[in-house]
């Protein structure tokens, strides 16, 4: 009889988001006439910029004719991306070739695809609270995983542990769910230490297009032996709204080898046996993306999304509630009062005042006592869910 990955039976329900719409869906019958404010969703609510719309047309149209119909595109990408990619670096001083860029589908594909480069031996070390996809990707593959938990007295930032195997670290800045971003001297003890112990890092960079502080990294290309050490995967979803469209990329330097080994050339084997290319259209309207007037249309998107994080955080800090994030992420992760634990201050703030949050237990043990709300929702939905945050009470 065929054996199953025994794997997927040591992995925990993946209880939040459905616990979540279960809660909503009991209050919403409850209710039927009350509105809700979504604070929850880690989704974005804009459209795609017009700039990427009119590209995306005019990829359709070029399918439609012989002498620019596209068939299978390049594995690893096509050229035009791959070179806008790099070109997005090397515009901030960053050394990245062409040959160094992959495009996916996405950053969650690539998170999942690219452990097949490790072997199952390999530790992962996970800080928490962290994205749900590292520790279950990691329990499906068989591997050890190695928690490391941070809390508000390193401000959700830990430092490398001392006398731990960890050989393949996840290092998430802007962080989901925190917000907490590395700055480059925290974010270069982790370079050293992988470099120093073998490791590699695997650096998600989905929120990098939040960072308004010039000081911090939004690349781990950024720091002084990140090329040995690291790959980075990113997504154009929170960056350009593509999370419905689909277009991711990672970046893995030539230098990064183990064992004689380099990832870029197996990784190149890998996207040449596992897929046939990410769609020739979905691939031009991501090129729109990278254009001077892309630019500037996702910066105003993004400024609409930051305009929310400004809203909710002027409404704690009113209310003089202890908060991370939210400045150079889109995610603000604030302490949950005394008198409750995550999922109680969930189920207070849908009844008392129609605002929907994630609960910080669903990110991890640490995550415990805290709680997320995203800066992706409707403006006027953030605006009056501010204004209630500030009206009610938070202590006996
Ligand atoms: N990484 C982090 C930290 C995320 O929060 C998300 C999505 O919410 C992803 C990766 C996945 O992004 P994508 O839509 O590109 O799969």
């Amino acid at each position: 009889m065929t054996a199953p990955n025994q794997n997927y039976a040591k992995l925990n329900d993946s209880y939040l988001f459905y616990n979540i719409s279960k809660k909503v869906a009991a209050y919403n019958s409850a209710h039927p006439d009350k509105h809700l404010y979504r604070l929850g969703i880690g989704d974005v609510s804009l459209p795609l910029p017009e700039v990427v719309i009119k590209a995306l047309h005019e990829a359709v149209d070029d399918q439609a004719e012989k002498q620019t119909f596209h068939g299978y595109m390049p594995e690893c990408g096509a050229p035009f991306l791959r070179k806008a990619i790099a070109a997005h670096y090397n515009k901030r001083g960053i050394h990245i070739e062409e040959n160094e860029v992959f495009v996916s589908s996405g950053a969650s594909d690539e998170l999942g695809d690219i452990l097949d480069l490790f072997d199952k031996r390999n530790t992962a070390l996970i800080m928490e609270p962290a994205y749900p996809a590292y520790v279950d990707a990691n329990i499906m593959a068989g591997r050890k995983i190695i928690r490391l938990p941070s809390g508000i007295e390193n401000g959700f930032l830990p430092e490398p542990p001392q006398n731990t195997q960890a050989d393949i670290i996840y290092i998430c800045s802007p962080n989901n769910p925190t917000g907490a971003v590395f700055d480059r001297e925290k974010l270069q003890k982790w370079v050293d230490f992988a470099n120093k112990n073998g490791s590699v890092i695997i650096f998600d960079a989905a929120y990098e297009a939040f960072i308004e502080d010039s000081a911090l990294p939004r690349s781990i290309f950024e720091i002084e032996g990140a090329r040995t050490c690291a790959i980075e995967i990113c997504s154009l979803s929170k960056t350009a709204g593509f999370t419905g469209t689909r277009l991711g990329y990672t970046i893995i330097p030539k230098e990064l080898k183990r064992h004689n080994m380099s990832f870029n050339d197996m990784w190149v084997r890998n996207r040449t046996t596992k897929t046939n290319g990410v769609s020739y259209i979905i691939q031009k309207g991501a090129a729109a993306v990278f254009t001077p007037e892309g630019e500037e249309q996702i910066k105003a998107n993004i400024g609409v999304y930051k305009n929310n994080a400004k809203m909710i955080m002027n409404a704690l800090d009113k209310v003089g509630i202890w908060y991370t994030g939210g400045k150079n992420s889109p995610y603000v992760w604030m302490k949950v009062p005394d008198n409750f634990d995550s999922w109680g201050f969930f189920d207070y703030l849908l009844n008392e005042a129609g605002i929907i949050g994630t609960p910080g237990a669903g990110f991890g043990g640490c995550g415990e006592g805290f709680f997320r709300f995203s800066a992706f929702g409707d403006p006027e939905d953030t605006k009056e869910a501010a204004k209630r945050l500030t009206g009610l009470v938070y202590s006996d």
